[in-house]
């Protein structure tokens, strides 16, 4: 299948297409503005250096290289980011997003695999989330992904476009290649930021708010390794190729770890102290978001080979070790 990833220099997208690539059966056509991505971070596949808003661009890519499906993962993606500058997201995420969408109808390309986000849900009223849960985004990142949701399903309705959209909990590690990582500038993330300081690169993790209603006051999250999610993306191409109907699919591992928690693994994965200090609230962070991933395992039999959150830190800690710099090392 000829496959264009969009953002597939990111640090989901990288990930996505070598796990495309291994399958040996595509042809990967990667477009990305690497704003944030890096162009070191492609193991193979052909890359286009371009932006979604270029629409003569989008026009030549689907028509030289006959684009049958579109893997959509270029966007913004910071929820403090989207609350300061919502302008930024709705254009990136929706308007640019909408490009990518009519360039497909024109070209007749036949379905879209879209990296959406529990941010859709907002703060949850019942955990773990299902993808029924009412969807209240608490920010513009999540908002903007919701449009773009709710946009596809009307494509579908007037012009076939079917679509699945994956809805990730925390993405998480790195490649189990040892190739490809997390390598955001600046970085934002917990778990890379806490891995900075383990390098000494950083004094301190500041842990964003500790009067939350959980356990230990902090934020719960529901980390999923990036390789795992990466390898639904192949199988919701997989179920849309046989002609399997739109759908949206949550992918968490079902258990939530506070901040505090995370910070002790890593202290126990890298085997020294992290230093931390409390800080204010992150604007835009509900309390917890937990997964349920029921929907997937059952209708499309993801079975998740990372879970567990010492492994999970374990890859993101080796490649942390060996690249220092990122993919600058
Ligand atoms: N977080 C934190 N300190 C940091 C970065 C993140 O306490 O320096 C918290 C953040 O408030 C959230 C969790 O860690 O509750 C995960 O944040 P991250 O940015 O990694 O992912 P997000 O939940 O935004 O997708």
């Amino acid at each position: 299948m000829n496959i264009l990833v969009t953002g597939g220099a990111g640090y989901v997208g990288s990930h996505v297409v070598e796990e495309l690539l291994k399958t040996g059966d595509h042809r990967v056509v990667i477009l990305d503005n690497l704003q944030k991505g890096h162009r070191e971070s492609l193991l193979g596949g052909e890359f286009i250096e371009g932006d979604l808003a270029d629409t003569s661009l989008l026009y030549r890519i689907f028509a030289q290289h006959d684009i049958e499906a579109v893997v959509h993962m270029a966007a913004d993606s910071l929820v403090g980011e989207s609350v300061q500058h919502p302008d930024k997201y709705f254009h990136n995420n929706v308007t640019n997003g909408l490009n990518l969408l009519n360039a497909m109808v024109r070209h007749s390309a036949r379905y879209i695999v879209f990296s959406s986000t529990a941010a859709v849900y907002g703060e949850p009223i019942a955990t773990p989330i299902t993808e029924e849960h009412p969807q209240a985004p608490t920010n513009p990142y999540g908002e903007s992904k919701l449009f773009f949701e709710r946009i596809m399903a009307r494509y579908d309705h007037a012009y076939g476009l079917r679509h699945i959209s994956l809805r990730y909990f925390n993405a998480a590690g790195a490649s189990p290649s040892g190739k490809i990582g997390e390598d955001h500038r600046p970085e934002t993330h917990l778990i890379p930021i806490i891995l900075e300081v383990a390098l000494g690169q950083r004094e301190h993790v500041t842990i964003c708010g500790t009067d939350y209603d959980t356990p230990d006051g902090t934020c719960v999250r529901d980390y999923i390794h990036v390789a795992d999610l990466a390898a639904a993306h192949l199988l919701a191409l997989e179920a849309l190729a046989e002609g399997a109907a739109s759908s949206v699919y949550n992918l968490g591992n079902g258990e939530g770890f506070s901040v505090r928690e995370v910070i002790d693994m890593v202290e126990k994965v890298v085997g020294k102290p992290i230093a931390r200090e409390e800080g204010e609230r992150r604007p835009g962070d509900p309390a917890v978001l937990v997964a349920s991933s029921q929907r997937i395992i059952q209708e499309l039999g993801w079975r998740p080979k990372y879970h567990d959150l010492e492994t999970i830190v374990e890859t993101a800690w080796f490649w942390h070790k060996e690249h220092p710099q990122g993919f600058g090392s």
